[in-house]
């Protein structure tokens, strides 16, 4: 039988919560309207009461908006969804509904920047502290926690070094200490990677990235149970209001139907790259999980989800790949310049390759000794993957690349 319970991402991403109104149109709506109207006043007291259902403002539902949550929380395999304004207010969203002053985060040290911002320079106003740790050391999870810790934070894969972090096993720690779990799977999206299925409590999203795919609209997305996503996370959205436009939810609707071939396909070019990059004589080193010598190169064959719908497609390592040139802060900036085709940008998960230097740009505001100890140094460069032909992504590479190894020694 054709059971939606059963259907695979690529479909859940193109059918799941489609949204049809009374006019029968075959892609939906947007429902650009900031309130919605009654048949007379009983049914709006009824409708604002909550004994009849129904939209009231666009603040706290609108039919775009919920679509889009909806075909979401199906993909990552979750009761609820909330969808926010953009992937830091989703954050922040899940923060202020599930934390009280007192209480205490445990949080991997290569967050992206601004979520590392926030748990430092807003949270610690508020009384809410943060303790970081390396991903990838499951007893220095341990040995951080507090009596008050009420929060375990991760990203994985990490940006921009990709390094992974073990959900199942954080997952353990976390309900032992009777805290929640909590993964930003902005890097590999629910096609590559559930981890509500490995054991998270809920899972962030900024769908900025890859949801929208060609980086256009701002939008995030926090997906669990119901009560702590669709009663507090969602009531926390209804008072303090950093929702999501129906427009940019339809933007992502339409994101996330492509979602699936996206995906493996950023994957498929970012795994070529790699390769290509590491016979570079200009460059020092390459960091991809799909790499034999990456650290976690086993974990993300266990954790990660595949290429292709067979049980034996090759494995997908994200489409996240950066690299140190040899040489410093200058030597990076000079291989970034050359280059003619990328989008010298910051932002990922487009169709266009982005490059971008992370520490005088994402991580540029975060302290100097703590971006040392999440390892990005000044000669690293970041690549989020598009879907060029993988062949040029290289020659566009190989225009700065070949001319570092051509001036050595650099005097
Ligand atoms: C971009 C990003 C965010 C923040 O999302 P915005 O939509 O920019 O607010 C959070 N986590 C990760 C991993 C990101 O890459």
């Amino acid at each position: 039988m054709n059971d939606p319970e059963n259907w695979g991402f690529a479909t859940l991403g193109i059918r799941a919560a489609e949204l049809r109104s009374g006019e029968r149109e075959h892609s939906p709506a947007i429902h650009l309207t900031s309130s919605f109207v009654f048949e007379n006043a009983a049914q709006a007291a009824a409708v604002f009461a909550g004994t009849e259902p129904g939209n009231v403002y666009s603040r706290f539902t609108n039919p775009t908006v919920r679509a889009f949550e909806q075909r979401l929380a199906a993909m990552e395999g979750g009761d609820s969804c909330v969808a926010t304004a953009s992937g830091m207010s989703a954050i922040l969203a899940t923060f202020m509904s599930l934390l009280r002053a007192g209480d205490h985060i445990v949080a991997s040290q290569t967050l992206f920047g601004t979520t590392i911002n926030l748990c430092n320079n807003i949270l610690a106003k508020f009384g809410v502290e943060t303790t970081f740790v390396a991903p990838d050391d499951l007893q220095a999870w341990r040995s951080a926690l507090r009596p008050n810790t009420k929060i375990l934070f991760v990203e994985t894969p990490n940006n921009p070094l990709t390094d992974l972090a073990d959900i199942r096993a954080l997952a353990d720690i976390a309900h032992d200490a009777k805290a929640l779990l909590i993964v930003d799977n902005c890097f590999l999206t629910p096609v590559l990677q559930q981890p509500l299925k490995l054991g998270a409590d809920i899972v962030i999203h900024s769908a900025t990235k890859y949801l929208d795919g060609q980086g256009r609209c701002m939008g995030g997305a926090v997906v669990g149970d119901a009560e702590r996503i669709g009663r507090d996370v969602f009531g926390f959205m209804r008072t303090a209001g950093p929702s999501m436009s129906p427009f940019n939810a339809w933007v992502f609707l339409k994101g996330l139907e492509t979602l699936s071939l996206r995906m493996r396909a950023h994957c498929a070019s970012a795994h070529r790259l790699a390769l290509w990059l590491r016979e570079q004589p200009a460059i020092a080193h390459v960091y991809y999980p799909g790499l034999p010598d990456h650290p976690q190169h086993a974990l993300a064959q266990r954790q990660h989800g595949r290429l292709g719908d067979d049980a034996d497609a090759p494995v997908a390592y994200g489409g996240i790949v950066s690299f140190e040139v040899k040489g410093g802060r200058e030597a990076a900036w000079r291989v970034i310049d050359a280059t003619k085709m990328l989008s010298i940008t910051a932002n990922l998960g487009d169709t266009r390759t982005t490059i971008t230097h992370p520490a005088t740009t994402t991580h540029g505001r975060v302290p100097a000794e703590a971006r040392a100890r999440a390892g990005i140094k000044d000669n690293l460069i970041r690549l989020a993957v598009g879907l060029e032909n993988v062949e040029d992504i290289c020659a566009d590479l190989a225009t700065g690349l070949n001319a570092e190894a051509a001036a050595w020694p650099r005097g």
